[in-house]
């Protein structure tokens, strides 16, 4: 068959899987290649006679950044003629929420039905790169994060044993300038406040404490009181452990696996970091820094405007999450076992933790599929493609996600073209969530070397790549290929493009 780019497309998302799994299962050869843009495995290539990556010969080149920002909220161009949808979400998480608002700025009639009796978002802070921030700031949502929110100046990798700056990525300033938006930090709950008032303003109905009990056919919904709905699409936004997935693949489940890791999540005090001179640096300048070292990392960053120090400790796990003590002062005791020798700086901030949660990591592999064979039922977010946090981008796939439906339903004139555009989103949906999967294994391996050849060879190619100011850097927020494809990325103008070709080529 010749090549073109809709075939190209399913080769890559092939090679995406291939990468995943081969990540997952911790064969080595995984790590040598990536499915999306990255110089960031150069360095490996000098270690051994394996070759380089080799994603930059088949690089796409769809993610140039965008030159104009948008900071201020623009409204869609109602002059067109679009189809209104009735919509019901499943799911009042970041990705249900981000997605109602999306679709209801294009006059879809939204309903958001949420199992828990409150908003529940656990954990603490939450990043939010350009890819994202764009999208929230274009929907308005920016004002009702007045105040919540704090703009690292930069990120800091450095080493384990002795908070030796490894890599400097500058966030502040230059994201904004290379990505036309900016990279925050924010609390989740404030994040998730603000996209439920902003969704609820724009006339999308919420309603807490009603759980799906059902998914059926034709856009049925049966909820747990007996309740029946009928919608023109059902969008299962219902997270990692998702019930809508099974249906969708057609009642055999793919869920998401154990990637080998959990994370301590914790708040430390502010006040107590700044009496204490060794550690009051982290806290005096919003900064993220990060702690890398064998099979272990520390991701710390201040939150809620500088009031509060998020913490997300990584760790090699293996045993089944249903066994793991809830008990604060065994998962403490853990916790600092396993950072026992690392920098005294980070061990005097894990000491300040009082209370701290232990979560598993998981992530999926690409689905073959997002929506149901009849087309009335899609999966978004977490229930289409959870991921390891190290790359900091699972909930920003689920605001494109949301921005991409809404994208590729107001470019439809007609009910008749309703499920080509979804199956066209599909498509590249899969592909994008599916290399954020990858991307996300592949800083675990960068991030995890024990010391020894590949972590001297990793450090030195950060250094000089800085020195250098070019790609290739192994930190890959500061590698130029991969932070274009990540951070550049365009969710709205990548779906009307696949569109767009798709309505020129020629139908067999
Ligand atoms: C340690 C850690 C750090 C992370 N850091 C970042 C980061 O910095 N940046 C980033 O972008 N992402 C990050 N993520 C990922 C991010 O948290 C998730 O990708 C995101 O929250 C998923 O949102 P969601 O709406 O898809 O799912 P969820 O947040 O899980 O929401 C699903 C919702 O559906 C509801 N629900 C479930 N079943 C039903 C039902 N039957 N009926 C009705 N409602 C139902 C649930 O109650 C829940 O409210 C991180 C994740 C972890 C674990």
């Amino acid at each position: 068959m010749a090549s073109s780019p809709i075939s190209d497309r399913e080769d890559t998302i092939e090679r995406c899987r291939a990468h995943v799994l081969s990540l997952l299962n911790k064969q080595h050869g995984g790590l040598h290649k990536t499915s999306y843009p990255s110089a960031s495995l150069n360095f490996l290539g000098k270690l051994n006679s394996n070759p380089p990556s080799t994603a930059a010969q088949s690089r796409p080149n769809h993610n140039s950044p965008p030159r104009t920002s948008t900071y201020s909220s623009s409204k869609p161009n109602s002059a067109q003629r679009q189809i209104k949808l009735d919509i019901i979400i499943s799911g009042a998480g970041l990705g249900g929420l981000s997605t109602a608002i999306a679709l209801r700025r294009h006059g879809h009639r939204v309903s958001i039905y949420e199992k828990a009796p409150a908003l529940n978002e656990v954990g603490a802070g939450i990043q939010v790169p350009p890819n994202s921030s764009r999208l929230l700031l274009k929907w308005g949502v920016g004002s009702y994060l007045d105040g919540k929110t704090a703009e690292p100046k930069a990120i800091r990798m450095r080493r384990w044993k002795n908070g030796d700056v490894l890599s400097t990525t500058t966030l502040k300033g230059e994201f904004r300038e290379k990505f036309g938006a900016p990279y925050f930090v924010v609390h989740r709950a404030g994040l998730q406040g603000a996209l439920y008032e902003c969704a609820r303003d724009l006339g999308v109905e919420v309603l807490l404490g009603k759980g799906v009990a059902r998914y059926e056919e034709g856009g049925k919904l049966v909820f747990e009181d007996g309740d029946v709905r009928i919608a023109d699409l059902v969008i299962a936004a219902d997270g990692i452990h998702s019930s809508a997935r099974k249906v969708v693949l057609g009642g055999v489940d793919q869920p998401p696996r154990e990637a080998g890791f959990a994370a301590y999540r914790a708040v430390v005090d502010v006040e107590l970091m700044a009496g204490d001179p060794e550690v009051a640096w982290l806290v005096d300048s919003p900064g993220q820094n990060l702690w890398i070292g064998d099979g272990r990392h520390a991701m710390t960053y201040p939150i809620a405007s500088g009031k509060s120090f998020n913490m997300v400790l990584s760790h090699p796990s293996e045993t089944d999450p249903s066994t793991w003590s809830q008990d604060q002062e065994t998962i403490i005791r853990d916790m600092k076992e396993h950072f026992e020798h690392w920098d005294p700086c980070l061990v005097k901030v894990i000491n300040m933790i009082r209370t701290t949660l232990k979560w598993p990591l998981l992530t999926g592999t690409p689905l073959t599929k997002w929506l149901s064979s009849d087309k009335k039922l899609l999966v978004i977010g977490d229930a289409a493609h959870a991921m390891v946090p190290y790359m900091s981008e699972g909930a920003a796939m689920a605001v494109e996600d949301g921005a991409a439906l809404a994208e590729i339903l107001s470019l439809i004139r007609s009910p008749s073209e309703l499920q080509d555009a979804l199956g066209v989103y599909e498509r590249v949906r899969i592909l994008r969530t599916g290399q954020m999967q990858e991307a996300s294994l592949v800083n675990g391996k960068l991030w995890h070397f024990a010391d020894g050849s590949e972590q001297r060879a990793r450090d030195e190619a950060m250094k000089k790549a800085e020195s250098a100011s070019g790609g290739g850097n192994p930190n890959q927020w500061s590698d130029d290929e991969t932070a274009s494809w990540a951070y550049g990325y365009d969710a709205e103008s990548e779906v009307k493009k696949a569109w767009m070709l798709w309505t020129s080529s020629p139908k067999i």
